[in-house]
């Protein structure tokens, strides 16, 4: 397998073949480690290995030198330090530089190394005509596929966990022995254990390569579009959306936003008089939403779930049988039809003809559905910020303040309810907005994504934040049995 050659990172601490030197003379870059939250750990040094062989060197010598280090694949974790590392350690690994893509059609799967993003897979498939495609994520485009699965990521779509895709793994122990996993079938359980799991977090390893499962673009998609208005009975749907997960009467994950989080997207800012009176400002948001062309949207709450089909047929029954069940509980409910002609023309071109009957405001989440990268939801990260340049967003650099919240629960309306309406009073407590989503991930399984938004240049919202997110954390582990799946890493001694 033949990889493009980089070329090697010009503030990178290392430097030729088997003399890998880490020179206090070429000082890390302030930004490198910026946050969106406040902490102070860092790492003095930054390498970049160019190559799997170039890594196994690096840490090699770091462990001669008995250097402590942490690893990054694109470093855009976002609300969980970026590249900043668990706990301040000597050297920062950033595998940006491993950028190798290839894809093996006749077993599905594309061959991808750590550094490779979001975008640069969609490019690759795209400029190769390969009628293949992978789910993407809400974050940034140029974000990683193999650190997001690390990280306990998950896509939109059809089986969108992104670790479940991954078939086997290339890298190195912490102790320098390398392992590779890649066998000529695509099985992912052969006699040896599954290592995979090791390495979530960079715990015990570095993943350099992974092969990783791509799926056919189906011949018909089914991608609608629904809202619940506050009169309505929510805990009802919520009932009919385990329902259909659960027997795989929906495929994809069954997302449900609030109504801040869809204002937040599709505006980027807020108006201050709204910030002191949440009832009031619902009423701007529900107003907001119809008058822009989001009636389908307008509700308390609202969301999406999509369908793959291969025969116009079982697509007719299926979608009817979904659409009567809902409309017993909601009124706004909107399908569109997306054909593989479609995928394959707006992935050209993202601001290409939409599928017949889409409405604009329906783009996002038609490109999010059908594999595209574009913006993700990063736009929401200004909401505080009043404005928003959505073609150069840089949430770190921007100081806007994000931190996440992940919940993995069991899928009961009743249980999803009670903690969304208890998270809700902290966060308001707080002067904050609550912003989240609900996410039918897996049959038995469903996600709560809570983001706690705030402006990092106003003083002392860095200490409410940090305030309110401990308050969550502490109502979740002290009232439920629900797990934090996903953990804010050390905010900073004050
Ligand atoms: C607005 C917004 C929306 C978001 N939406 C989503 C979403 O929809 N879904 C989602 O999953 N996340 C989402 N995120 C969170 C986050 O941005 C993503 O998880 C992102 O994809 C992870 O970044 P990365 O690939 O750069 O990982 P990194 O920051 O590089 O790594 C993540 C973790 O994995 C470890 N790691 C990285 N690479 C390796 C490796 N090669 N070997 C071993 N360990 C490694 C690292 O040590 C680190 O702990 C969102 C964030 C924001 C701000």
């Amino acid at each position: 397998m033949k990889f493009p050659k980089s070329q090697f990172s010009t503030n990178a601490a290392s430097g030729s073949k088997g003399s890998t030197s880490y020179d206090k003379r070429n000082p890390i870059s302030s930004k490198y480690f910026q946050t969106t939250y406040n902490t102070e750990n860092t790492c003095a040094y930054i390498v970049r290995p160019t190559s799997h062989d170039h890594l196994v060197e690096v840490i090699n010598d770091l462990n001669s030198k008995g250097l402590t280090y942490s690893v990054v694949s694109t470093g855009a974790n976002l609300g969980y330090g970026g590249k900043a590392p668990l706990a301040s350690s000597d050297v920062l690994i950033d595998l940006f530089f491993l950028k190798g893509i290839e894809v093996d059609e006749s077993r599905s799967v594309a061959i991808i190394e750590a550094g490779v993003t979001q975008q640069e897979l969609f490019d690759y498939l795209v400029k190769h005509d390969i009628e293949y495609w992978f789910h993407v994520t809400g974050a940034p485009a140029e974000t990683s596929i193999v650190g997001n699965a690390m990280a306990g990521g998950y896509a939109n779509g059809v089986n969108g966990i992104r670790y479940d895709k991954i078939i086997s793994v290339k890298g190195v122990f912490n102790d320098g022995t390398e392992f590779d996993t890649h066998r000529g079938s695509n099985t992912k359980y052969d006699d040896s254990p599954d290592i995979r799991g090791c390495f979530k977090g960079g715990e015990h390893g570095i993943i350099t390569e992974v092969i990783y499962e791509l799926d056919p673009i189906p011949e018909l998609m089914q991608i609608s579009f629904f809202s619940v208005d506050p009169h309505e009975d929510i805990a009802s749907v919520m009932d009919s959306f385990e329902y259909f997960r659960k027997h795989n009467v929906v495929q994809s994950n069954i997302s449900i936003f609030n109504s801040y989080r869809i204002y937040a997207e599709n505006t980027g800012h807020c108006s201050e008089k709204i910030l002191n009176n949440q009832l009031a400002f619902k009423q701007e948001i529900y107003k907001y939403l119809s008058d822009n062309g989001l009636d389908f949207w307008s509700g308390e709450y609202s969301g999406v779930i999509a369908n793959n089909y291969t025969d116009k047929e079982v697509l007719e029954v299926t979608e009817r049988y979904i659409e009567n069940k809902l409309r017993k509980y909601i009124t706004k409910f909107k399908s569109i039809e997306v054909t593989k002609e479609d995928i394959l023309r707006l992935r050209k071109n993202t601001e290409a003809r939409l599928p017949e009957n889409a409405l604009e405001g329906m783009r996002g989440r038609i490109l999010t559905f059908t594999g595209m990268p574009k913006y993700g939801s990063v736009s929401m990260g200004y909401w505080r910020k009043g404005h928003v340049d959505i073609n150069d967003m840089n949430l770190e650099r921007d100081k806007c303040g994000f931190l996440w919240l992940a919940l993995s629960l069991n899928p009961q309306s009743g249980n999803c309810l009670e903690i969304i309406q208890n998270l809700e009073k902290i966060v308001i407590e707080s002067n904050l907005e609550p912003f989240y989503v609900v996410d039918y991930i897996r049959p038995h399984e469903s996600y709560i994504m809570w983001s706690i938004i705030y402006d990092r240049e106003n003083k002392d919202d860095d200490a409410i934040a940090e305030q309110c997110y401990n308050n969550c954390v502490s109502y979740i582990e002290t009232n439920t049995d629900v797990s934090v799946y996903r953990k804010v890493r050390s905010f900073s001694k004050r």
